[in-house]
């Protein structure tokens, strides 16, 4: 649908995703989230994802989105029933984008960090739940951790009227994309964007204007979402490793399969859309 902007993963108004870590005792009507190696315990009825209600169980507080509370499942992985089969994420990812779509995504991200974080890493022991904060720390030598969150950039490298594409290499993703990558140890935001785009593509930009960000729980990451403009050379030299393609296209001629959940995809639509919001500030003194 060329020319709507979808809504990102994210957005999920008029529903209030409350993210506080407040928790509760569960009332029957919440819901639980029981995973596995095969996926999530759910159900999909006319395109869209639901989740069991908890009933008389009870689990790890997540979330709460609207008055309806989220929880992990902390015991052996449930049985599936006739209606509740154990989704992989790949497969709930087809499914219409809604509130409980995210919800699943976001609580897929909470169950990997608590499932990988059982043990201290620096000591080994048992870690427990830290009361006031969502956190894991260690009895034995008060090593506390935090869920992962990797900041990430997607870069939206602009000249003129042509936008700089890239796919990327040996991943199961196969459209055109932004430059994207994530920060290094020590390195500010903008200066992620300007490496990334220098080592994929062997461009220099300047002009950086920072538009957007999305929580990709998929892969634990928070995105950041800059255009720029293209300075010096055009010609790219392409990093063989990380990118089968990269070119550039005119508004006219960009691609129109990427995800429409996506920060990447919101900001090739509104390029194309010519959206005054991303145009370059007047040129400063
Ligand atoms: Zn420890």
């Amino acid at each position: 649908m060329i020319g709507a902007v979808k809504r990102m993963l994210q957005d999920i108004s008029p529903h209030i995703y409350d993210n506080a870590y407040t928790p509760r005792a569960p009332k029957p009507s919440d819901r639980l989230l029981s995973f596995s190696d095969a996926g999530l315990l759910c159900a999909v009825e006319k395109d869209r994802v639901t989740l069991p209600e908890i009933g008389d169980k009870t689990g790890q507080y997540l979330f709460a989105i609207d008055e309806t509370a989220y929880f992990l499942w902390e015991g052996a992985p449930l049985p599936e029933t006739e209606g509740y089969r154990y989704l992989p994420q790949r497969e709930r990812r087809q499914c219409a984008s809604d509130e409980t779509a995210f919800a699943c995504a976001a609580a897929e991200s909470l169950w990997r960090w608590y499932r990988r974080n059982r043990f201290c890493g620096a000591c080994g022991s048992p870690t427990e739940k830290g009361e006031t904060e969502r956190s894991l720390v260690c009895p034995n030598c008060g090593c506390t951790v935090y869920p992962k969150i990797c900041p990430a950039v997607i870069v939206a490298v602009t000249d003129g009227d042509r936008l700089l594409m890239t796919k990327y290499a040996n991943r199961p993703f196969k459209r055109w994309a932004l430059v994207a990558g994530f920060s290094e140890i020590g390195e500010s935001i903008e200066d992620t964007v300007r490496r990334e785009v220098l080592e994929e593509t062997g461009l220099r930009v300047e002009n950086l204007r920072f538009y957007k960000s999305q929580p990709w729980v998929y892969t634990d990451s928070l995105l950041m979402g800059f255009y720029c403009d293209v300075a010096g050379s055009r010609e790219i030299v392409r990093q063989e490793s990380e990118l089968s393609e990269a070119a550039w296209f005119s508004r006219s001629d960009l691609p129109t399969d990427h995800s429409a959940d996506s920060l990447t995809g919101e900001m090739i639509e509104q390029f194309r859309r010519s959206d005054p919001t991303i145009a370059a500030p007047e040129a400063s003194p």
